[in-house]
């Protein structure tokens, strides 16, 4: 087949250092016949040594030559399609199985996307392993009162373990990206909080708007808006609230969804 040519629109950054290829696949430890879906697998760097262990493995893959060429793999179910477009649910329904892993080298132009689309199926993922941009696994994984915490870190923490568990320096891509990347493994929560979503998330995207002010100033209006009487410290900024308040501050406004969720989870 001809040489493809890497598509910056598509942060096509190919794999080419085996020993990084190693290390990320015995970190995803994948085991014959475990379902896995793949998320971007480009010229099938991790591909191939993923599927050899598992036998079979299911890709996402938007790029159409790339796609055509991983048609011609035997081992291989191709969906071809915008990753953020597609159905984790209806897929694990498709294979069977009631979750799937998913892993992938992403595009880092959308990585925040991608891991706000997958928390949407979270009840039906095992794990996921993702290489991303290193300032973005910083971010997904820090603390409370560092500069790297933020909307990402909370809506994160809250459902899923996270750890960075490899470095990987630009020279490991084909061509190198212009930033450092590592490998973040994420393991959803076994008793998560029952908060809604959509509230927390709008919660955490108004606290942090302006993440020097005191939230009095942000979090608070918004709060007195919402009729709030209860307990809530907002003599702080949002970079000082601990995962855990945000979740219980969530949970205080109610678990909105219950209803219609146990409805849903019942048809
Ligand atoms: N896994 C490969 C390629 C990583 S580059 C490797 O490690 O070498 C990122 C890959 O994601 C490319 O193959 C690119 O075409 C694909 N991609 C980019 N945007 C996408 C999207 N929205 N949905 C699915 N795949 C996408």
């Amino acid at each position: 087949m001809s040489k493809h040519i890497a598509r910056k629109r598509f942060g096509q950054h190919f794999l080419s250092d085996s020993a990084i290829i190693d290390a990320i696949v015995r970190g995803i430890a994948p085991v014959a016949g475990e379902p896995m879906i793949e998320i971007g697998p480009g010229l099938a760097a991790l591909t191939q040594p993923l599927v050899e262990r598992l036998g079979h493995l299911t890709v996402i893959e938007l790029d159409r030559d790339l796609a055509k060429r991983l048609r011609a793999h035997g081992q291989l179910s191709v969906i071809e399609s915008d990753v953020l477009r597609v159905d984790f649910a209806q897929v694990a329904r498709d294979m069977n199985v009631p979750r799937v892993r998913v892993v992938g080298n992403l595009p880092y132009n959308i990585s925040t996307p991608i891991l706000f689309h997958l928390l949407q199926y979270v009840d039906v993922i095992q794990d996921q392993h993702f290489m991303l941009q290193k300032e973005v696994i910083d971010r997904m994984v820090a603390g409370p009162s560092t500069s790297d915490y933020g909307r990402l870190s909370v809506m994160l923490q809250w459902r899923y373990a996270m750890e960075n568990f490899l470095f990987v320096p630009p020279e490991s891509f084909d061509p190198p990206p212009r930033v450092d990347s590592a490998v973040v493994r994420m393991v959803p929560l076994a008793n998560p909080a029952p908060v809604d979503v959509g509230l927390m998330e709008e919660m955490v995207q108004v606290a942090f708007s302006q993440r020097r002010k005191l939230l009095r100033h942000t979090l608070g209006a918004w709060l007195d808006a919402r009729g709030f009487s209860g307990q809530f410290d907002t003599q702080r900024r949002a970079e000082e609230v601990p995962v855990d308040d945000y979740v219980q501050l969530a949970l205080a406004l109610g678990p909105a969804q219950a209803a219609s969720d146990q409805a849903a989870a019942s048809q």
